[in-house]
């Protein structure tokens, strides 16, 4: 294959087996590489980049604003993008999420709102409190710094961090297709992993428990999955019956990827807090955001010490945020939401041809955020083993068809399984739409090739 090398390691990112091309700019849904091969971004980085690249309204916003202020501490001052951003982000928000606290990506947003959740505890039933463990689960992605890691349920990329993560408890995914109770429907699959949570409750002692966290459709650690909206309501439940705050990670799923602006719009959701990042900013900027609730604010901030004992340096950027309000404003212009919800039941409609394949097992989703399952055998879903790397060739095969995909993080159970997210930009038109799908069928056809040793037609 005719892709660049990284002639140096100056980069920590690359070794010698790095396959990706330099890209020299991106143009829309396109990555052009120093080659001048074009790419088409099927994963939006990894469901970052939602409204394409190479925006010229965002790029003349971001000039001016830097010429016109680009850094001020959260701490002191406040800016018309901070605060423009902050209320456009609520009206994204399910009702009742009012403030919003800034930062500058996933992994700060998720460690934001726990710290959140313990401190509003601390301030409503003083420092004897003993609510501080948080419950996620199996199959999970909620970041890379220890708080986050302590919660994420990807079983590859805790392991050799365990030394240093708290001992927060984990349940089961809402993972119809591999389902540990034998459930038929969704809806069935979806209530059981709910009753999980109260088990799970109850077993550590309410008294103990600060936050419940989950995403409403999984991003990385398996793609596409998600539950009934049944899941939600009996979350919500449980959480106000045994005090215990809901946190939504919408870091992924958010900012109008799936069809909605937050994808617990889908689930009529209404967590107490909710994260949010990626495409927030589309990927011009890093930002992210825990948005709470009033109760939560009050107690803090209102009747409390006044004072959230947390912070980054980057949190509130003016610059960040003026650039999230400016492509949330293009996303709301454009009607870009809508045309997601549009061109995800098409390509879905498309991909569902793909079961010809004996390696497709399971394709789902909602929006632009799809993820693909690959088997060995599509009637007893056997995963591959981990080492047999599908994903990996289907990336490379993609990557020869111009073809940009994201290899899900996580496996089956941590020693087998593939999936692949597909996320394209969501102002992806139809035809392009088509070449994505001609592009990803081709690489799914060289790779069963590749894996079953046989031809396949
Ligand atoms: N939560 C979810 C659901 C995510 O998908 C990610 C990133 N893949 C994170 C948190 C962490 O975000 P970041 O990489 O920006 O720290």
């Amino acid at each position: 294959m005719s892709l660049n090398k990284a002639p140096k390691n100056y980069v920590f990112y690359r070794n010698q087996n790095w396959i990706y091309p330099r890209i020299e700019r991106g143009e829309g849904i396109y990555l052009i590489g120093e080659d001048g091969k074009r790419y088409i971004d099927g994963c939006s980085g990894s469901a970052v980049a939602n409204i394409g690249h190479g925006n010229k309204e965002v790029a003349e916003f971001a000039k001016q604003h830097i010429e016109r202020i680009a850094f001020t501490h959260l701490s002191r001052w406040t800016v018309d993008s901070i605060e423009k951003c902050a209320e456009r982000i609520v009206n994204w928000c399910p009702e009742g999420l009012n403030h919003v606290y800034f930062v500058s990506g996933g992994s700060e947003a998720t460690e934001t709102a726990i710290k959140m959740a313990r401190q509003y505890f601390v301030e409503r039933d003083g420092h004897k409190t003993s609510k501080w463990k948080v419950i996620s689960k199996w199959n999970s992605y909620h970041g890379a710094t220890m708080g986050s890691l302590s919660m994420t349920g990807s079983i590859g990329r805790r392991k050799i961090y365990d030394p240093f993560l708290a001992n927060f408890p984990k349940i089961n995914q809402f993972y119809h297709y591999r389902n540990p109770w034998g459930a038929k429907t969704l809806e069935e699959t979806s209530l059981l992993a709910a009753e999980e949570l109260e088990k799970e409750i109850l077993r550590h002692g309410p008294e103990n428990i600060a936050a419940f966290i989950s995403e409403p459709v999984v991003g990385s650690a398996a793609p596409g999955v998600h539950p009934d909206k049944i899941y939600f309501q009996r979350v919500r439940e449980i959480c106000d019956k045994y005090d215990v705050i809901f946190i939504m990670d919408e870091v992924m799923s958010g900012s109008g990827r799936t069809g909605k602006r937050m994808a617990s719009e889908h689930f009529e959701a209404k967590p107490d807090i909710l994260v949010v990042a990626k495409g927030l900013s589309s990927g011009y900027t890093p930002i992210g955001a825990a948005v709470c609730n009033d109760e939560i604010f009050n107690t803090i901030m209102v009747e409390g010490s006044g004072h959230f004992i947390h912070g980054h340096t980057y949190a509130g950027n003016p610059l960040s945020c003026g650039i999230a309000d400016k492509v949330m404003e293009i996303i709301e212009r454009e009607n870009y939401i809508e045309n997601c919800a549009i061109q995800g039941d098409y390509l879905v409609g498309r991909l569902e041809d793909l079961y010809n394949y004996p390696v497709v097992g399971d394709i789902r989703g909602k929006g632009l955020m799809i993820g693909i399952e690959f088997v060995k055998d599509q009637e007893t879903k056997e995963p591959f083993q981990v080492s047999e790397n599908v994903k990996g060739k289907i990336t490379v095969n993609g990557l020869e068809e111009g073809l940009v995909v994201y290899p899900g993080g996580g496996s089956v159970d941590g020693v087998r399984g593939d999936h692949i997210l597909l996320a394209p930009p969501i102002n992806i038109t139809k035809e392009e739409v088509d070449l994505l799908f001609d592009k990803l069928e081709k690489a799914i056809k060289k790779t069963t090739e590749e894996v079953l040793g046989q031809k396949v037609y």
